[in-house]
């Protein structure tokens, strides 16, 4: 889409219609909450463009949301007026499949995304860049009193689609080695995520100015240059664990050869294609392993944990009318690294 095109499509969905012109009334198991703050995601940028063909305008994007509730339905039994909350990817699913029944309604085949989605009554879902959102009490959790609210919105996208496939694979063995791909949103977070396990993380980036921030400020132990084969060829069957944030592409069999016998990588990003040799697998009788965010139980699990641990995301903090802006930035990858977006002080 042409960026003119996108402009005028953003100036609706931000300036106009994000008010309580959207905002549902709250039924017997909604919780009502007063957006503070919320993350910008990569989805952002692509709901935004179209690039998957299927916005529907006006579209209100904006799935890591954090904010203040201030209604309850009658029948919610978890939240109360006042309580910080956060939303995430999705605000609704069929509450009746085996996924639900297992707490995975992430993979539920009706789950409904936060926005730019048809909802069970039938209107369209409008996310976070906005000052209201209506949600059922399942699909909302609660942020401990003391998390500040700007940094629990990026936990809600970012924070888990990395915590979740990191604790399948059991990736929380302290003295165990991890690789991280990708230093911007999630890789950022996979760090921090793998320093609390006890895990010995190293660092691959395309980038040598992330050398210093990810040694020094992210606390990574080891930082590599991915095309520097020397470097890569020195950590031969090294790695315990792989966690690739990266969403281009890129080869995977010289990531593949790092890990142990029987080591995991798990996948988070969405390359155009994975193209690797099977013995890169089968020599070394290692998993690839794919994943998007997670559970409703694993979603509270991993803010409790974030709280406990004191794990923060690095943020800039923006208001809306940086918006555009902001995602182009985040197109050029030129932000440290999750913007937020003030939603309370933007409106005023
Ligand atoms: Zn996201
Ligand atoms: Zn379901």
């Amino acid at each position: 889409m042409l960026i003119r095109e996108f402009e005028i499509n953003m100036r609706h969905a931000l300036y106009i219609y994000p008010t309580v012109l959207f905002t549902r009334a709250v039924q017997s198991d909604d919780v009502s909450l007063r957006i503070t703050h919320c993350g910008v995601c990569f989805a952002d940028v692509v709901w935004t463009r179209n690039m998957h063909s299927d916005s529907i305008y006006p579209l209100v994007p904006g799935h890591e949301i954090a904010g203040v509730v201030t209604e309850v339905g009658a029948d919610v039994k978890g939240f109360k007026v006042g309580d910080n909350v956060g939303v995430g990817t999705y605000v609704n699913s069929c509450q009746d499949c085996e996924n639900c029944h297992s707490f995975l309604e992430n993979y539920c085949p009706k789950s409904v995304l936060t926005f730019n989605r048809v909802d069970k009554n039938g209107t369209i879902t409008k996310g976070g860049y906005s000052t209201h959102i209506v949600v059922p009490e399942r699909y909302c959790f609660k942020i401990p009193d003391g998390y500040p609210l700007e940094k629990a919105a990026p936990l809600l996208c970012a924070g888990i689609t990395v915590y979740t496939p990191m604790m399948r694979h059991n990736m929380n063995q302290p003295g165990k080695s991890l690789g991280v791909i990708g230093l911007g949103g999630l890789g950022h977070m996979a760090v921090k995520f793998g320093k609390a396990f006890g895990l010995k993380v190293t660092v691959f980036s395309t980038s040598e100015s992330k050398r210093d921030e990810a040694i020094n400020h992210l606390g990574a132990d080891n930082f590599v240059i991915s095309s520097d084969t020397q470097q890569m060829e020195s950590l031969k069957s090294s790695l315990h664990f792989i966690v690739d944030t990266a969403a281009g592409d890129h080869p995977f069999d010289p990531y593949l050869s790092l890990l142990k016998i029987g080591g995991v990588m798990a996948i988070v990003g969405f390359p155009s294609e994975i193209k690797m040799h099977p013995a890169s697998l089968n020599l070394g009788a290692r998993t690839l392993s794919g994943s998007i965010v997670g559970g409703t139980k694993d979603i509270q699990a991993m803010v409790n944990f974030c709280a406990a641990n004191k794990i923060y995301p690095e943020i800039e903090i923006i208001k809306m009318d940086y918006i555009n802006e902001a995602l182009q930035r985040l197109v050029n990858r030129d932000v440290k690294y999750r913007f937020v977006i003030d939603i309370q002080n933007s409106f005023q």
